[in-house]
Parts: C-alpha cells; sequence; structure tokens
C-alpha cells in the first residue's frame, strides 16, 4: 500500500497530466492566429478566469495597448510588471502613471536580494559588459527567475512580443505553452499582439490616447534596464539599442545578442 505522501503526490500528478492535457487542447482547438488582440484578452479572461491570467509588462507601447484595452473592457486580468532594481527613473514614474490613469495596481515582482548580492559580490555591479554568459546570467537573476515565481501564481502569461521586432521574433505564435519553473505543468502563453506593426501599435496608441513611456521620445526604442537600453539611431533594428556593445561581437550573432532569455526556448520555464 502506497505511503499516504506518495497517494497525494499521485493525486497532484493527475491533477497537472489533467491540466496540460487542457492546455493542450485549448492550443489545438481555438484559432489564436485569427483572433484579434482584445478578443484575446477577453477569451483569457473568461476561459481561464481573470485571478489566473497574467500580463506581465515592461510598460513598453504593446503592453499598455493591452491594460488599455483590458481595463476598457472591465476584464480584471492581473497585470505585472518585473523590477531589476535597474530600471530607468522614467519607468518607475510612469509605472504609477499608469495605475492612476487606469485605476490598477501594478504587481511589481523584484528579484531574490540574496541572489542579487551573491552576483553583485562575485561579478560586479556591471558584469554584463564582460560577456554575454554574465548578461544572461544578471538577466535570469534580475528578471527570469522573478518571471518564473510569477508564473508559479498563473495558468495563462500574455506578453506583448511582436514579430516585427526582430529577426528572432519573426516565428513568434500568438499562443503556445511554456512549462512551470520545477514542475511539469503547462502554462498558456498569448502574444496576442504579435501579429501588429510597429505602424498599427502607433496609430492604436495614438487614436486612444494611451500614455507612452517617456523614453520613447528620447529615441528608444526598446526599453529594459538602464546601460543596457539606449537609445536607437535612424535605419537601426529595434532592439539595436539594447546591450549595444554586443551589437559587433564575434562571439555571436547580433540577433543572439538581443534578448534576455524570458522569452526563447533555453530559459523558457
Ligand atoms: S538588462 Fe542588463 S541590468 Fe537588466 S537584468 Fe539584463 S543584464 Fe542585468
Amino acid at each position: 500500500m502506497p505511503a499516504p505522501d506518495s497517494s497525494a503526490q499521485k493525486r497532484d500528478d493527475d491533477a497537472i497530466d489533467r491540466h496540460n492535457v487542457h492546455i493542450i487542447k485549448l492550443l489545438k482547438d481555438i484559432d489564436f492566429e485569427s483572433m484579434e488582440a482584445d478578443k484575446t484578452l477577453e477569451w483569457a479572461a473568461e476561459s481561464i478566469g481573470a485571478g489566473r491570467v497574467v500580463l506581465n509588462t515592461s510598460l513598453q507601447m504593446a503592453g499598455v495597448a493591452m491594460i488599455h484595452m483590458a481595463t476598457n473592457a472591465g476584464l480584471g486580468i492581473r497585470i505585472a510588471t518585473l523590477d531589476t532594481l535597474r530600471l530607468p527613473p522614467e519607468t518607475y514614474s510612469f509605472l504609477h502613471e499608469i495605475e492612476e490613469r487606469y485605476g490598477i495596481n501594478i504587481e511589481v515582482c523584484t528579484p531574490d536580494a540574496e541572489k542579487v548580492d551573491r552576483m553583485v559580490r562575485r561579478f560586479g555591479e556591471f558584469l554584463f559588459f564582460d560577456g554575454k554568459h554574465l548578461q544572461d546570467h544578471c538577466c535570469k537573476v534580475r528578471k527570469t527567475d522573478p518571471n518564473n515565481e510569477l508564473l508559479k501564481t498563473a495558468d495563462c502569461w500574455i506578453s506583448g512580443l511582436r514579430r516585427d521586432q526582430s529577426t528572432l521574433r519573426e516565428q513568434t505564435p500568438k499562443a503556445t505553452s511554456v512549462t512551470e519553473h520545477g514542475s511539469k505543468r503547462r502554462i498558456l502563453k498569448l502574444n496576442p499582439m504579435a501579429d501588429w506593426t510597429q505602424e498599427r501599435l502607433q496609430s492604436y496608441v495614438d487614436e486612444h490616447d494611451i500614455p507612452q513611456h517617456p523614453l520613447y521620445a528620447q529615441g528608444y526604442q526598446s526599453i529594459g534596464c538602464v546601460i543596457c537600453s539606449t537609445p536607437t539611431l535612424s535605419g537601426e533594428d529595434a532592439r539595436a539599442g539594447r546591450w549595444r556593445w554586443f551589437n559587433n561581437s564575434d562571439e555571436l550573432s547580433a540577433e543572439d545578442a538581443k534578448e534576455c532569455g524570458l522569452h526563447i526556448p533555453m530559459y523558457n520555464i
């Protein structure tokens, strides 16, 4: 006869298996590709349950556009952001502006203080200059690990990834699934604006008078941490300003150098 804790474990495993079958069936049965972004958000709130849906945004244009869509429709889904503790001051003030404008509380996820301290003591505050592997490590400690913790509390992760942001993102699906870190539980990942071009997004933002991160006005096209994000020059790729010192790296392709690990399979939880 199995020990009580092993039967409890079996029940948990069975529940996760049933959940995973459900997520896979949703991906098979629902035509997310043809669904408009606002309808995708509505679908998630109704079908998954608003409290288990988290829109995780760095408060760039697509994320704020979806906050606008979700709050206008009264969906009540959760809105979260990753505070790496290295964000520009403009991001912190913009966060409060968005909360006030839309009457929402944004969940702010911060990194584990002990892990940050250990990393900084070992590699220094500016380790990201010393190679892609150390930039990846910093992004893991400050972004991916907190995101993993956030996703433990959700069944659906909504992101603002778009296909026209970079070559690496050209194949971004509107719906996929990722595995919870440390578990086999699948989490539905939706990218409702994957097919929006920058022009379409800008028109939507202008038409609906949606607040924009103040650093766009200073020439930034992609906004993350200070130092690691810089303005772009005319004709440069939207993510060329990220980790600019890797732009001409022989070590890896420019595209590989432009991801923090949050959205690529290597760290795709
Ligand atoms: S963007 Fe830069 S500072 Fe921010 S987590 Fe990544 S490497 Fe660290």
